[in-house]
């Protein structure tokens, strides 16, 4: 029959010998490979008592981020959950009341904040897209959870601690 393609091999169906049945010489063949890796270094990482570096390119968990003066910077104003393309994002904004002005840094702010890390691809696109500084990836990974609910990441786990509870810390 006349072959489709060049790549096509043609099928040895001669009975085996009986060195070839014991399929000793290709036993020889696999640990000649294994022995040849024994001395090649180790890519195996042994988490977690060793961890990787990560690259400087990395995009990890997200931070919302305050002021100097512990204020939160984020103005729930839309713009990061517009630029996701997975749309992991929600928030609900909500108006900063007379006596508040230490928490806000604006007259509005995200009364709810939340990003689902099963939804996220760690894009990067909402940090570019905020216009207040209000949102970083850093260099660390939602760890793992038995729980969807446990990758949802509210304000709670997102915020910054401020100044006051990092000097308590
Ligand atoms: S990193 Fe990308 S996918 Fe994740 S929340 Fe930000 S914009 Fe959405
Ligand atoms: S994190 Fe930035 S882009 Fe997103 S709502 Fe807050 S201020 Fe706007």
């Amino acid at each position: 029959m006349q072959a489709l393609t060049s790549r096509a091999k043609q099928v040895d169906r001669k009975p085996m010998t009986f060195i070839e049945s014991i399929y000793l010489w290709n036993i020889i063949k696999g640990m000649i490979i294994t022995f040849k890796h024994i001395w090649k270094r180790k890519e195996t990482v042994k988490y977690p008592e060793q961890k990787r570096e990560f690259s400087p390119v990395f995009r990890g968990l997200h931070i919302l981020n305050r002021d100097a003066e512990g204020r939160e910077n984020c103005t729930a104003c839309g713009l990061c959950a517009v630029a996701c393309p997975a749309e992991a994002i929600t928030m609900e904004a909500a108006e900063r009341k007379a006596g508040e002005e230490h928490l806000y840094r604006e007259e509005k702010y995200a009364a709810r904040y939340e990003i689902n890390m099963l939804r996220c691809i760690f894009c990067g696109f909402c940090e570019e897209a905020c216009p207040k500084d209000a949102i970083y990836l850093t260099e660390t990974f939602a760890p793992a959870n038995y729980k969807r609910e446990g990758f949802i990441y509210g304000k709670q786990d997102l915020l910054i601690p401020t100044p006051a509870e990092k000097k308590k810390a």
